[in-house]
């Protein structure tokens, strides 16, 4: 890591002081700030309102107890967060993560990367986060459905389409946000279809919402390719992870005309040289909730259990599973093996080590912030059509999420440019997400 503008280093220090023990809160900060030097050199009026020391401070954080009974009689007890991060631009929006590795300091890592993220996307979006260390990993349907109740009873209350609109993330999907919306509905007795995005089909969602996060960022990677004078056509991918980013990023990726080699998942890696079969990917994970050794036990393909999926060989990587999962050591081998593009479909996936590694090495590199906004610029349109109680076909709605997606590129892009680090999309997403949040807090005074 840099050096921190002398304006941001107390800041960074009382961050770290004031939220112990929340290393990747300290680390999705120092992220940050390490790229804001120059604007805050630039526009005085940021540092002069303390912008960038308020913005680092949850407006609120909400941690509840979630107890519910298993299927054996069992009492259960996990802990809800919510944390709302900024409403300067809209109502909080983000994602429910439903995972054993949950945290305070996971939440508001996940929470602080969103409000960046949200503004780069130009819509009318605040941020937050929220989940549980709840896990669903061998739970019955059951068993989630009354997790899911247990912990809409104790959120309903802080939710609302004009106040915080949660979604879903690791651990939480389609039939999750099922049984979270219907407590909502029943305990308000409201059919308040935006206050949830990521709904059924038949219940008030988006068409794209599945797919999008995954797409995103596979539109993403496909123009950054061309804007450096490559085509993601023809290119080695490896994704890591096998759940709804990474399928629907393979799944894109290949009707780009890439050949996608490998996905992994907790338990290890599948390669399979001739390209992944998508269907059978699909049916192993999305409808049989399985794991990748029955994908390769179906197709032939290698299995490697544990080990690194980065050890594959590859020209693009799309890290879709989790946070930190590239080290310094493993962007090392990768950049040995001929990477030219990342594109982050998770969420701050890149270790600063690997990070370092692949800008020392002239690597494409696209933060999540930016490649993977894909997800929530779909809620947001899902929100759109909510409100005007519409329902929009898919490809009117993919078409609207490709153009997001090109302009968030453009965007990052003449960011760098105009701040002097052409090329580099991590400025140039932190400086755009940023200035637009900073311009609305000084707007709106001392709140
Ligand atoms: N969890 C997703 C993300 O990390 C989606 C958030 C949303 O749609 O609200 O951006």
């Amino acid at each position: 890591m840099t050096d921190l503008h002398p304006e941001l280093e107390p800041i960074l220090a009382e961050v770290t002081h004031r939220n112990p023990a929340e290393p990747e809160f300290h680390q999705a900060v120092h992220e940050v700030l390490e790229t804001l030097g120059p604007v805050v050199s630039k526009h005085p009026q940021y540092a002069d309102a303390e912008v960038i020391r308020r913005l680092c401070e949850p407006e609120r954080q909400i941690i509840f107890r979630v107890p519910w009974v298993d299927d054996a009689g069992q009492i259960q007890v996990n802990r809800g967060f919510r944390v709302e991060f900024s409403s300067v631009l809209g109502p909080y929006k983000g994602g429910l993560r439903f995972h054993p590795s949950v945290s305070l300091g996971t939440v508001k890592f996940l929470g602080f990367e969103q409000i960046f993220k949200n503004s780069l996307t130009g819509m009318p979006l605040g941020g937050g986060k929220g989940g549980s260390d709840f896990n669903p990993r061998g739970r019955s349907d059951a068993e989630i459905m009354r997790f899911c109740q247990s912990f809409m009873t104790e959120l309903h209350r802080h939710l609302g389409e004009y106040t915080d609109v949660p979604a879903g993330d690791i651990g939480v999907g389609g039939r999750e946000l099922g049984y979270l919306f219907g407590q909502y509905k029943r305990i308000t007795n409201r059919y308040e279809s935006g206050v949830l995005t990521g709904k059924g089909l038949t219940w008030g969602g988006s068409q794209v919402r599945t797919e999008a996060t995954g797409f995103g960022a596979v539109y993403f990677a496909d123009r950054m390719l061309r804007n450096a004078g490559h085509e993601l056509e023809g290119q080695r991918v490896v994704v890591s992870g096998s759940g709804n980013v990474a399928i629907h990023a393979v799944q894109k990726a290949q009707e780009l005309g890439a050949v996608v080699v490998a996905v992994s998942d907790s338990d290890g890696y599948v390669v399979h040289e001739d390209g992944l079969d998508l269907g059978v990917l699909k049916e192993v994970k999305i409808i049989e909730r399985e794991r990748l050794d029955e994908y390769a036990r179906r197709t032939g393909a290698q299995h490697v259990s544990g080990g690194s999926v980065w050890d594959v060989p590859a020209t693009v990587a799309l890290p879709c599973a989790t946070q930190n999962e590239i080290s310094g050591t493993a962007a090392a081998t990768m950049v040995r093996h001929g990477l030219i593009a990342v594109a982050e479909g998770a969420n701050m996936p890149s270790t600063p080590e690997a990070v370092a590694v692949f800008r020392g090495a002239g690597v494409l590199f696209a933060p999540g912030k930016a490649a993977n906004a894909g997800g929530v610029v779909t809620s947001s349109l899902e929100m759109q059509q909510n409100a005007s109680r519409d329902s929009w076909t898919f490809e009117h709605t993919d078409a609207r999420l490709r153009e997001t997606m090109a302009t968030i590129h453009d965007t990052c892009v003449a960011t760098a440019d105009e701040y002097d680090a052409p090329g580099d999309y991590v400025v140039g997403a932190n400086i755009a997400g940023f200035t637009r949040v900073a311009d609305a807090m000084i707007a709106f005074g001392v709140i």
